[in-house]
């Protein structure tokens, strides 16, 4: 089983150039390649901070740089830009491998860390300051964003700026044995303190911090910045094109300069707009705290935009790429419809999902004309968009659950499901009429339907051409298994998250209902030995997939990836609103 899938997945990966848009990084390296640039090669990375889990924008990147390695014959490393201890883990690189790979994606050997260019990137620093581009400075963080200026004002030089080369490397030399404390030192690229770029500012490229790596534990107490780390890793990969986002172009002026001082390989980077999807936060440090505040089950609740999130909710590799594909790649910053990343999710799943019957508010029916003792074994169609998949048997018998939501009691205009009087076909069964409403006494909530059926009418038989007006989904209350379903809005009541009034943070745009968990669902009996992961249609109200974490034998649980359209909803909406 999951080797088919897997086969799938690869099969899918391969570029499709005719029904694939173009875009403008894909045009910059095939005419790269055409001009011969780096002797023919493409060799592209994905570089994540091992702080968190990986998130949708996530995936726009991947597929974007393992893709055009794909594509164009080249190669695509996974490097993890491990340069800040405090807040990376294990945990988050462990995630991060899984998750590049169930996205369909393989780095074979080529599995890089920042850290372990830690010697070679300190040595780069020597030769900077041998060439009296870099220098030791005493000035803690405060007055460095003092000394720094602002957008309309230059900056003042360190008092330290103008050390000699003997002084620094002595004195970088013992940052590095430890004779500091944190943060009482810095090393800081020696550029201008003028630049209109205030990234040229002598931005830091070392600090002290006595933290435990991930990697090379106590090895060091001091440690590069990203922005020293990150270009030179991407030299010393040999990687062609530095693909990042936006808000990285005013950091290029600096990389190109530390490239070009240190006379290396010069990758060139091209920046594209990250992506950014409505009624969803796409930011670590805004996931992170969800985590922490228990807003939120963990990094895979199903509601969040995590691919392990997304997974556990039932998303598929498949229709993420096929999203990352569509969604494109350009240089200005836009706001995705999530309702577009849905759409693709139920393309993939109309073509693959067993279509099976499940009641979630569960309203009990009585055929009081079908038999007591008597079960039927009424024939069911697998998957009506793939006659391969086959058909099931699904029991039938006098006492059968419905949805509540399929009965009206008093029917409003364009109710067509069942009401009193009323016949409703019941899916791959019959047609049956409400003949009685039975209610709690105390109460008057309606407990139970009595109903007769036609015989007659039995889905394929002659008759059964008989109209009614609609058909519901039930589910044999002998037959039926219970499950626990759990059904999800969006994780924001704002289309931006950002959106708050003044005085609020974003955590107030947090949807109190995102998450409605309903006990002692009836679903089909064949769903008994459904296996975590599994994904399903229920007929009607969408998809669903076991849950991943919560479900076991005997006590499943569902969670719903995405609804069917309910046109019947927005029927009602417009009604309500005359
Ligand atoms: P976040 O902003 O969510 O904290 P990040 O950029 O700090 O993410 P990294 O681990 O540095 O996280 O990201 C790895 C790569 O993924 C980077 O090249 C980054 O540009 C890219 N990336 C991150 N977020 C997005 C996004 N929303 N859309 C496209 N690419 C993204
Ligand atoms: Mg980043």
């Amino acid at each position: 089983m999951e080797r088919a899938a897997k086969e799938e997945n690869t099969k899918s990966v391969a570029p499709t150039t005719e029904t694939t848009p173009s875009h403008f990084i894909r045009n910059i390296v095939s005419e790269d390649l055409k001009q011969g640039k780096n002797q023919g090669r493409v060799h592209t990375r994905f570089p994540p901070e091992p702080n968190g889990y990986l998130h949708i924008g996530h995936a726009k990147s991947i597929c974007l740089n393992f893709g055009l390695a794909a594509e164009f014959n080249g190669l695509c490393n996974l490097r993890f830009d491990d340069t800040n201890p405090s807040k990376e883990d294990v945990e988050y690189v462990d995630s991060i491998k899984a998750d590049v790979r169930w996205l369909g994606f393989d780095w074979d050997e080529r599995e890089f860390y920042a850290s372990d260019y830690f010697e070679q990137l300190y040595e780069f620093a020597l030769q900077l300051i041998k060439a009296g581009n870099a220098y030791v400075c005493d000035l803690n963080a405060d007055q460095i964003r003092e000394y720094r200026g602002t957008l309309t004002e230059p900056g003042k030089n360190s008092p330290y700026r103008n050390r000699s080369v003997e002084e620094n490397l002595d004195l970088f030399e013992r940052m590095r044995m430890g004779e500091f404390a944190d943060g009482g030192r810095t090393l800081r690229a020696k550029i201008d303190m003028a630049s209109p770029n205030l990234n040229m500012r002598d931005p830091v490229m070392y600090r002290i911090l006595r933290a435990t790596h991930h990697r090379t534990g106590d090895k060091w107490c001091i440690y590069p910045t990203y922005d020293f780390a990150h270009g030179q890793s991407d030299s010393i990969e040999g990687i062609t094109h530095s693909i990042c986002t936006l808000e990285f172009e005013d950091h290029r002026p600096l990389y190109d300069w530390f490239l070009d001082q240190l006379n290396v390989h010069h990758p060139q980077q091209i920046e594209f707009a990250r992506l950014n999807l409505t009624y969803t936060a796409l930011s670590k440090r805004k996931l992170l705290q969800l985590v922490q505040q228990k807003h939120v089950t963990g990094w895979d609740d199903p509601r969040m935009p995590t691919l392990a999130g997304l997974r556990r909710r039932g998303y598929t590799p498949q229709a993420i790429r096929v999203f990352c594909e569509r969604i494109g790649v350009a240089k200005r910053n836009s706001n995705v419809d999530i309702a577009m990343l849905e759409h693709c999710l139920r393309e993939d799943l109309n073509r693959r999902a067993l279509r099976v019957m499940a009641v979630l508010r569960p309203l009990r029916v009585v055929i009081e004309n079908y038999p007591d003792s008597q079960t039927e074994e009424l024939e069911a169609v697998n998957n009506p968009e793939d006659p391969s998949m086959g058909t099931r048997k699904v029991p039938f018998s006098r006492v059968l659950y419905i949805e509540q939501d399929d009965f009206r009691e008093e029917p409003p205009r364009g109710f067509f499901r069942l009401s009193p009087g009323r016949e409703v076909r019941l899916r791959y069964a019959y047609i049956i009429k409400c003949v009685n409403v039975v209610k709690d006494p105390e109460t008057g909530v309606v407990t139970e339907l009595r109903c007769t059926y036609d015989p007659e009418t039995k889905s394929g038989s002659s008759q059964s051409n008989r109209k009614v007006k609609a058909t519901i989904h039930w589910a044999s209350a002998a037959h039926a298994i219970e499950a626990e379903v759990r059904l999800y809005e969006h994780l924001f009541t704002k289309e931006d998250p950002d959106d708050v009034a003044e005085g609020s943070n974003w955590l107030a745009n947090v949807n109190p209902k995102s998450l409605e968990k309903l006990k002692l669902c009836r679903l089909e009996p064949i769903l008994a030995t459904a296996k975590r992961g599994e994904l399903y249609q229920f007929e009607r109200l969408g998809y669903f997939c076991v849950d991943s974490v919560d479900s076991s034998p005997g006590a499943l649980v569902f969670n719903r990836t995405v609804t069917l359209r309910d046109t019947w909803a927005r029927i009602e909406k417009t009604q309500k609103k005359r």
